[in-house]
């Protein structure tokens, strides 16, 4: 079972997930992700590091070809820069039996739908989602996607905007899209949202910085369409019309 914890607080995980670890007498995942897993009975816990996405796949192939009913758990959901695609490439190019297995994808909520319901509808009309880490894939083809992105019109989900190993490209990313875009277009850092140290911060891309994120943050990237509510008290609703787009 390939399965999405949610953004964070466990009222977010879907009753299909909760009940899927609930039976998995084994966990697969990135550690910490695994810790947050709180279950009715034992199972055992495979935490790994972050990167090791290939290995931890092929674990859990074994380990489920060994007879074992195993969790692999992301945050969010698993297919979206998660693990649902690293088990598919174990597949693909593993052992044959093991695409006879039993294997089941169970999707969570995704931070940028957690983002989206906390701030109010950012995401209400046509927008794209990237991955701003170049682990995986080389950074002028970030570079070309966000160009082509913000020439279309789309608001954006962020992901993976920094990490200690990537400090600077949040803040070239968010240049190349000063070139493309008018400085007034809204610009949220959404961090650790649904957790208890969640925190928003609402600005335009002529003042965003790079030092509003960090690990845990979702960058939303507005339109020249996107609203703004103010409220009393509160965050401003930041929502995208339904006409918008010219
Ligand atoms: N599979 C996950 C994404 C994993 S990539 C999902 O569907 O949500 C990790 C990135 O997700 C983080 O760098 C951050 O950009 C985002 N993220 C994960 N949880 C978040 C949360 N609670 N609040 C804001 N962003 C979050």
């Amino acid at each position: 079972m390939i399965l999405g914890l949610g953004p964070g607080d466990a009222s977010l995980r879907t009753p299909q997930v909760t009940a899927a670890l609930d039976e998995a007498t084994d966990l697969v995942g990135y550690g910490p992700y695994i810790d947050r897993v709180a279950l009715g009975r034992d199972a055992i816990r495979h935490g790994s590091d972050n990167r090791e996405e290939i290995a931890r796949a092929r674990h859990a192939l074994s380990l489920a070809a060994a007879g074992r009913c195993v969790a692999v758990v992301s945050s969010g959901d698993a297919g979206v820069f998660a693990m649902a695609s690293a088990m598919f490439e174990a597949i693909e190019h593993g052992d044959p039996s093991w695409r006879a297995l039993d294997v089941e994808v169970m999707p969570g909520i995704s931070a940028m739908l957690a983002v989206a319901a906390r701030l109010g509808a950012p995401l209400g009309h046509d927008f794209c989602v990237l991955s701003l880490s170049d682990n995986l894939k080389p950074w002028p083809l970030v570079l070309k996607r966000l160009r082509a992105a913000a020439g279309a019109g789309f608001a954006m989900a962020l992901y993976n905007p920094v990490s200690r190993a990537r400090p600077w490209q949040l803040g070239e990313a968010l240049g190349l899209l000063r070139d493309f875009l008018p400085g007034t277009v809204p610009v949220v850092f959404a961090t650790a949202i649904s957790r208890p140290e969640e925190r928003v911060v609402i600005t335009t891309l002529a003042e965003a910085h790079s030092d509003q994120a960090d690990m845990r943050t979702m960058v939303l990237i507005g339109t020249e369409a996107t609203r703004l509510i103010p409220r009393p008290g509160n965050t401003p609703w930041v929502y995208a019309p339904r006409g918008a787009g010219s």
